[in-house]
C-alpha cells in the first residue's frame, strides 16, 4: 500500500548499492538463530523474549542481509535498490528487533494491520491448530469451517444489510470485487450502462488498475497509468472535520456531480470518516450520512472501503458506524488478520447479491487460487474474537488521549502545519516534504519505527501499546519533525 500520495516526495534516495563482503557462508543470516528457522511448533510461552544480541557479528550479518536485499529485492514504492533499509529480525509485542540488535517501538501496525501487536499467543495458537487440519484448500466447489465460521461472524459484526461475504487476498483485490460487484448488480438490474464510479479526491483504495482508477488523480499514480484506467468522476473531499458541522455547503459540488452523472453513476466509492493513506485526514460523520441519502434518492450503490479504518482503529468498530449508516458494499482488510497473513473481504447486501445473480451469467464473475485461505481465515477468526473480547473501545480511547496530549508540542514547531488525531491514529502534517534520508534513520535512532511520507509524519499503533511505550513514540516523532523541518 502506501506512497502513492508521495507524488512531491520520491519515497528513497536512490544510493549506490555496496558491493557485499565476501564470506566463506554465502548465507550467514541463516545461522544468526539457533535452532534453525522453524522452532519448536509447541512453543508459545517465550513472549517477549526478543534474544540478546551478537554484537558485531549481528551487525555484519544486518549489513550483509541489507545489502544482498539491495541487490536483488524491490520495495514498496522503491527504487530498486532500496535505502535506507532496516533488517528486521524478530517482532514480538509492540517491538521490532533489527538483526543488529536495536529494538524499536511499532508505530505502524505494520500499515494498519498488527492491532494485537505481534507474536499474540491466541493468534500463533490459532495457525498452528490450523496447520494440523490444512494449510489450504480451493475454494471453488469446496468449503471449511474457518471461512463459514469467519464470514458468519463479519456478518454479525458489520451492519446488518450486509449479509453475504466474498474473500479474496488482498485489500486491493477487494476492491476491485466491490467495484465488480457494482458494474455485474447493475448488468442484473437492466442499467448496464451504468458504469463509472463516483469517488473523493484525496482518497486512496490500492494499486490494481481498478483501485489505481479510483485513487487521487494527482497524487496517485493516473499521470503514469492514464492510457490504462477508465476515467471516474472526482468530488473535493470533505472540509468539515471530524467534530464539526455538516452544512449544504459542504457537500454542494459533490451533490452536483452525483445529480449531473446518476444516470451512468453505479457507485460512490470512498473511504468512511478516515482518508487514510492518501491524506490522513478525518472528516464529519454527518458528511457521510449526507452521502448515503444522496445515494439513496439517486439510486447508486454506495461502496465504503474500510479497508484501513476497520476493526476499531477510528474508535468505532467501522468508519460507518460513526455515521450510523450501511453502505451496500463494503471492503475489510488489513487488520482482518492481526497482520498475520493477507486476506480481505467484500460483503455486500442480499440485494446486491440478487442483483448480481439477475445478470446474464448469473455468477459472480471472480474467484482468486487462494480465496478464503483456510490458515488465514483461521487467524482473522481468532483474531476478530480477540478484538471483540477485549476492551478495545477503552484501549482505542487511551491511545487517543495519550497521542493528544503526546503531539500537541509539535503544534508549537514552526515546520508543522497541523497535528491530528482521531482514535488511535495521530498525525503530524509538515508545511514541506519530510526527508527520508534524514529522518528515518533518526527516528530508528530514537528507538521508534514510523514510516512518514510526504508531509505526514503519522503513527497507528497496536491496541496494546502502553502509556509509557505511547509516550516513547510520540515524543520521537515529536523530536525527529522539530530536528528536520
Ligand atoms: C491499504 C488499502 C487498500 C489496499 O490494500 P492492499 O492489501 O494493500 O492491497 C485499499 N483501500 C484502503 C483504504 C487501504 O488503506
Amino acid at each position: 500500500m502506501t506512497a502513492q500520495m508521495s507524488g512531491s516526495a520520491p519515497e528513497v534516495v536512490p544510493e549506490a548499492v555496496p558491493e557485499p563482503a565476501r564470506v566463506a557462508n554465502p548465507h550467514p543470516d541463516r545461522l544468526a538463530r539457533p535452532g534453525g528457522d522453524l522452532g519448536d511448533l509447541g512453543d508459545l510461552g517465550d513472549l517477549g523474549d526478543l534474544g540478546g544480541s551478537d554484537g558485531a557479528g549481528a551487525r555484519e550479518v544486518a549489513g550483509d542481509l541489507v545489502a544482498r536485499d539491495q541487490r536483488v529485492v524491490w520495495h514498496p514504492y522503491a527504487p530498486p535498490a532500496a535505502a535506507p533499509l532496516f533488517a528486521v529480525a524478530q517482532a514480538s509485542g509492540v517491538r521490532l528487533r533489527l538483526t543488529d540488535g536495536r529494538e524499536l517501538i511499532d508505530g505502524m501496525s505494520s500499515w494498519w494491520a498488527a492491532i494485537h501487536g505481534y507474536r499474540h499467543p491466541v493468534l500463533d495458537a490459532a495457525a498452528h491448530r490450523q496447520l494440523t487440519d490444512m494449510s489450504h484448500v480451493m475454494f471453488g466447489g469446496l468449503t471449511h469451517e474457518p471461512a463459514v465460521r469467519l464470514a458468519e461472524t463479519l456478518v454479525e459484526m458489520t451492519p446488518r444489510p450486509l449479509r453475504r461475504v466474498f474473500f479474496s487476498d488482498s485489500g486491493s483485490v477487494a476492491v476491485e470485487v466491490a467495484i465488480k460487484m457494482a458494474l455485474q448488480y447493475w448488468t442484473g438490474r437492466g442499467r448496464p450502462r451504468r458504469t463509472r464510479l463516483l469517488t473523493i479526491r484525496r482518497g486512496y483504495h490500492g494499486d490494481t488498475s481498478g483501485a489505481m482508477a479510483v485513487c487521487d488523480p494527482d497524487a496517485g499514480m493516473h499521470h503514469l497509468f492514464s492510457h490504462l484506467l477508465p476515467q471516474h468522476i472526482f468530488a473535493p473531499p470533505p472540509t468539515c472535520g471530524f467534530d464539526e458541522a455538516c452544512e449544504d455547503v459542504h457537500l454542494a459540488e459533490f451533490a452536483a456531480l452525483l445529480a449531473a452523472h446518476a444516470h451512468e453513476v453505479a457507485a460512490v466509492i470512498l473511504e468512511p470518516v478516515v482518508q487514510g493513506t492518501g491524506a490522513m485526514r478525518f472528516y464529519a460523520p454527518e458528511w457521510l450520512a449526507r452521502v448515503r441519502a444522496l445515494c439513496d434518492e439517486h439510486e447508486v450503490l454506495l461502496i465504503a472501503d474500510e479497508i484501513a479504518v476497520g476493526f476499531g482503529r477510528s474508535g468505532a468498530l467501522f468508519g460507518c458506524d460513526h455515521a450510523g449508516i450501511s453502505p451496500d458494499i463494503m471492503c475489510v482488510g488489513k487488520a482482518l488478520t492481526g497482520g498475520y497473513l493477507s486476506l480481505a473481504a467484500t460483503l455486500c447486501t442480499d440485494e446486491v447479491a440478487d442483483g448480481v445473480a439477475a445478470s446474464p451469467v448469473g455468477a459472480f464473475m471472480h474467484g482468486p487460487t487462494f480465496m478464503a485461505n483456510p490458515l488465514a481465515c483461521a487467524i482473522a477468526l481468532a483474531n476478530v474474537e480477540l478484538l471483540l473480547a477485549s476492551p478495545w473501545r477503552e484501549r482505542v480511547g487511551a491511545l487517543e488521549r495519550g497521542l493528544r496530549t503526546g503531539l500537541a508540542p509539535a503544534r508549537a514547531l514552526s515546520g508543522v502545519a497541523d497535528v491530528r488525531v482521531l482514535g488511535a491514529i495521530g498525525v503530524i502534517e509538515t508545511r514541506e516534504p519530510v526527508d527520508m534520508a534524514v529522518i528515518q534513520p533518526l527516528l530508528v535512532e530514537l528507538g521508534v519505527w514510523v514510516r512518514p511520507f510526504g508531509r505526514l509524519v503519522y503513527t497507528m499503533p497496536p491496541y496494546i501499546t502502553t502509556s509509557d511505550d505511547l509516550a516513547t513514540l510520540t515524543t520521537a516523532m515529536v523530536e525527529a519533525v522539530a530536528r528536520t523541518t
